[in-house]
């Protein structure tokens, strides 16, 4: 008997929050006897890429960062690893012969190399949002023509995947997401107009990349994830509901039209997720912490307040007009979450900004191509930041 054959595996984003954890779970599940690693990209961080791709074996190592080409060809000399930068390297790692891409890239640069990645019918691992926010029903059809898997990483959506039962889909009568409501959950709105992003980065339960804390914070992730999960499980708007869960334990639930309700629980831990999509169809073996339910006194639920989180609202409205209103939404929250980051923009008029864009833009019509997304969130970005602007003129 040989040995079991290796996973070929690309990640786009290695040197994030969800790329070192994922390469901490394939040092988990075996590293080099288990995996075979193709690529890896990352940004400006060269010296960390450079660590990475030497430590695994990987063929070719790629910042997006075109003037750090020369430095991490510097820094990979004599290795035999190959080097590559800026756009187009980016898509020459997404598609390398790679059974299976972990799409870690954050904010809409992730798009362009995930579609390339899904094109040519490699399974993918999810974390990447803007792909379903944005591209929607496009990015699906896409991995649909390549015949490649859709393994979602964020938590929540891994775990409606994780009790999802396939032949029961048209028994599905409601997804629930759980948020933790981050760390304003109980801050009143005069409190969140002053905050500033070193406190709204501060999660109470998950360690993440820093716009994503940003976006828990304004719950602006939770936004986005109600458009992922519409089309990632081809659900309507009105099926999808939101529950505050403090302790970030129950990571999602269905509801069945017999009433009943499956959730995944766990600690909160992304390589949970990670290994799942890594290992589908079977469950890796994880040392990750264990739920101790002696410990766990309570779990918490209560409903969202739409009037101090207005993210959640702008989402239904996003996902009720459809087309490339979830890039829109996005592309407006990108910049304004930017703004908010360099003291631009207070916390508040995230979603104000947001909202504002949503309704200049709200009758464009749906995207047949890519190209009509990329104009939508193009045209999105260019109203923001003129209100961006505006504001700052004005303060
Ligand atoms: P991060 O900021 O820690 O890492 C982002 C990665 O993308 C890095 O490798 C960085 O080098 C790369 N990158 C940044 N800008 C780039 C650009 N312009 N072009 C190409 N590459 C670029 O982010 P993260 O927390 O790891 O999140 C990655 C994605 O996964 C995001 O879309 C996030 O929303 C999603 N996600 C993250 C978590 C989490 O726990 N961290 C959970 C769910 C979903
Ligand atoms: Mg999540």
């Amino acid at each position: 008997m040989g040995a079991p054959e290796k996973r070929r595996l690309t990640i786009l984003g290695s040197t994030g929050s969800i790329g070192t954890n994922t390469l901490d779970v394939i040092r988990q599940l075996g590293g080099r006897d288990a995996f075979e690693i193709a690529a890896l990209t990352g940004n400006g961080n060269i010296e960390l890429l450079a660590g990475q791709a030497k430590a695994t074996g990987a063929e070719l190592a790629v910042t997006a960062d075109e003037g750090q080409y020369e430095n991490l060809k510097t820094a990979l000399a004599g290795t035999g690893i190959e080097a590559a930068a800026g756009r187009s390297g980016l898509i020459e790692a997404a598609e390398r012969n790679a059974g299976w891409v972990m799409a870690a890239i954050v904010g809409t640069a992730g798009l362009a190399p995930t579609l390339a990645a899904a094109r040519r019918g490699a399974d993918i691992a999810l974390a990447n949002k803007e792909c379903l926010v944005s591209a929607g029903e496009l990015f699906v059809r896409a991995v649909q023509a390549g015949g490649g898997k859709l393994l979602p990483v964020d938590s929540e959506h891994n775990a409606i995947c994780q009790v999802l039962e396939e032949n029961q889909r048209h028994a599905v009568e409601r997804i629930i997401l759980t948020a933790s409501g981050g760390p304003f959950r109980n801050a009143t709105l005069t409190e969140m107009r002053d905050v500033t992003a070193a406190t709204a980065r501060a999660h109470p339960n998950w360690s993440m990349g820093l716009k994503i804390s940003i976006d828990s914070a304004s719950m602006f992730n939770k936004a986005l994830e109600m458009i992922e999960a519409m089309h990632l499980f081809n659900v309507r708007p009105d099926q999808i509901e939101v529950i505050v869960h403090p302790q970030s334990i129950v990571h999602s639930m269905v509801g069945y039209s017999d009433g009943s309700v499956l959730a995944q629980l766990g600690c909160p831990d992304m390589r949970t997720a990670i290994g799942y999509a890594l290992s589908y169809p079977a469950r890796p073996a994880l040392d990750v912490q264990r739920l101790d339910f002696a410990k766990l006194s309570r779990l918490d639920f209560e409903a969202p307040d739409e009037e101090r989180f207005p993210a959640l609202r702008l989402a239904r409205v996003a996902m009720e007009r459809g087309g490339v209103q979830g890039a829109v939404l996005n592309a407006a929250k990108e910049v304004a979450l930017e703004a908010f980051i360099a003291g631009h923009v207070g916390f508040l008029q995230m979603a104000e900004i947001t909202e504002a864009v949503m309704e200049a833009q709200s009758a464009l019509p749906a995207a047949e191509t890519m190209d009509d997304v990329f104009l939508a969130d193009q045209e999105a970005r260019r109203i923001a930041k003129t209100l961006v602007e505006r504001n700052a003129a004005a303060a």
